[in-house]
């Protein structure tokens, strides 16, 4: 059979998801993530695209995160006017998601221009609509052919709404063959999201592995970390900000908060989100109730809004956003949730030499972020061009994660032991992936390989 692989993206990293699957003269891009990091090599990497656009087939997303959506618009700046698939509500979310990356990036250029540095934008809005109107939807579990032999199904991959896993089933000289990719698989009793499906058996696997070294606390320990953390500090005076991720994260925070409030399990707190694209992904998550798990569908048919509710207050004017300055109390969510632009930095530089407030953090963040640095305890940082010490409360908050631990993994995907003749593990730091590779042979698979940048496998030897 004439199908092989070639990674291009997300290769012992986690950003700039990129995977090119051959099957004959067909090409499909999985995913076409947006690389992030160090500026000039992210750049570098996210101008010019490691494959000829104009040579791409068909493009299927797993999900809209910016690290495998992000290059669409430069993708379609350089050529491509295919078809682009993903779910709905991936569509929906792709819609405000691409626009803010575009909007980023010309404050960017903006921002350098200033400064006498020039910055060439990825794309701009005018790629970003035309990107859209490539769009199609499939929904989940429904199999759609998009090519001859190239047939798609979605399957629910919990991770944010409209997440999905990939399964391609491929017909090439008489044979057939179907590869499982996981695209970024969420953890079973995530708020909100249904649970991962299982796979169906695939011969050929990709496997994300951003925590293959590392486990999670349970959810149920999460409620009662945040229960705890609000309890003490609502006896103090002071208040709370929280830098959270606007896709997942601020979500399931008013998830966890409508909860603890109803049950009276903390005393009545006013909430502030603050943040344009967290509010309107709020918006797009309330719009799709029918994605929803059971538990959310219960909280609904009681009557209980999981996102707005009394407390809640959603900020959008820049007016309101100055005027929290004079909050002495209460909670605000706001982003970026690595403290790397947005409204958050207009409030950490009022709330970081304050000693009687508080940041929570409660996401990852990654090296060389502001966030990163609150969390190891730095005793200055900079905040727009300027030192402040940092006075306030720092506290931290785990099990979060919109990523399943190695263990959720191997239980998701141990049942393919025995079916799957080839695993490729991408998705992970080096550390992560390779240590999830040993995993994966000691849970019984063959052939299990972390591929480097710009690896070809054929998908059958
Ligand atoms: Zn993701």
């Amino acid at each position: 059979m004439n199908a092989s692989i070639r990674f291009l993206g997300a290769d012992r990293q986690v950003t700039g998801s990129k995977h090119l699957v051959t099957i004959g003269e067909r090409k499909v891009l999985l995913d076409c993530g947006m690389v992030q990091g160090p500026r000039r090599l992210a750049d570098r990497l996210n101008h010019e695209l490691p494959f000829e656009p104009g040579s791409i087939d068909a493009v299927v997303l797993s999900h809209a995160h910016i690290d495998h959506s992000g290059s669409l618009p430069r993708l379609v700046r350089l050529g491509y006017e295919g078809p682009i698939y993903c779910t709905p509500a991936t569509a929906d979310l792709l819609a405000i998601m691409l626009a803010d990356s575009a909007h980023l990036q010309s404050s960017d250029a903006r921002h350098l221009r200033k400064r006498g540095r020039a910055f060439d934008p990825a794309y701009e809005m005018v790629d970003v609509d035309r990107t859209l109107r490539l769009i199609q939807t499939i929904d989940y579990r429904t199999p759609q052919e998009i090519l001859p032999g190239v047939q798609v199904t979605y399957l629910e991959a919990g991770h944010i709404l409209g997440s999905a896993q990939v399964v391609l089933d491929l017909q090439e000289g008489g044979e057939s063959l179907r590869l499982g990719f996981t695209g970024d698989l969420g953890r079973k009793g995530t708020p909100i999201l249904r649970n991962p499906d299982p796979l169906p058996p695939c011969e050929v696997l990709i496997t994300e592995s951003t925590y293959g070294d590392r486990l999670h606390p349970t959810h149920v320990a999460v409620e009662e970390q945040l229960r705890e953390f609000l309890v003490k500090r609502q006896s103090q005076p002071g208040r709370i900000l929280i830098p959270a991720f606007s896709v997942g994260r601020t979500q399931n925070l008013l998830w966890y908060l409508g909860r603890l409030l109803r049950a009276g399990k903390i005393a009545p707190i006013d909430i502030y989100v603050d943040s344009p694209l967290s509010n309107k992904t709020t918006a797009i998550v309330s719009r799709h109730k029918d994605l929803y798990d059971p538990e959310t569908k219960a909280m609904l048919d009681g009557g209980h809004n999981p996102f707005y509710f009394e407390g809640v207050h959603t900020v959008t004017e820049v007016e309101e956003s100055k005027a929290l300055n004079k909050l002495r109390g209460g909670i605000i969510i706001s982003a970026s949730g690595m403290c790397e632009g947005g409204r958050i930095l207009h409030h950490l530089e009022q709330t970081v030499d304050r000693p009687e407030d508080c940041i929570l953090m409660v996401g990852y963040q990654a090296e060389g972020t502001l966030g990163r640095k609150l969390l190891e305890g730095f005793e200055t940082v900079k905040i727009f061009g300027e030192a402040h010490l940092v006075r306030c409360k720092i506290e931290h908050m785990d099990g979060l994660s919109a990523h399943a631990d190695y263990q959720e993994l191997l239980d998701h995907l141990t049942p393919q032991v025995g079916n799957a003749k080839k695993v490729f593990v991408v998705h992970g730091e080096e550390n992560a992936a390779m240590k999830f590779v040993g995993r994966l042979e000691a849970a019984g698979f063959q052939n299990v390989e972390a591929p480097l940048f710009k690896e070809s496998y054929p998908l059958r030897d």
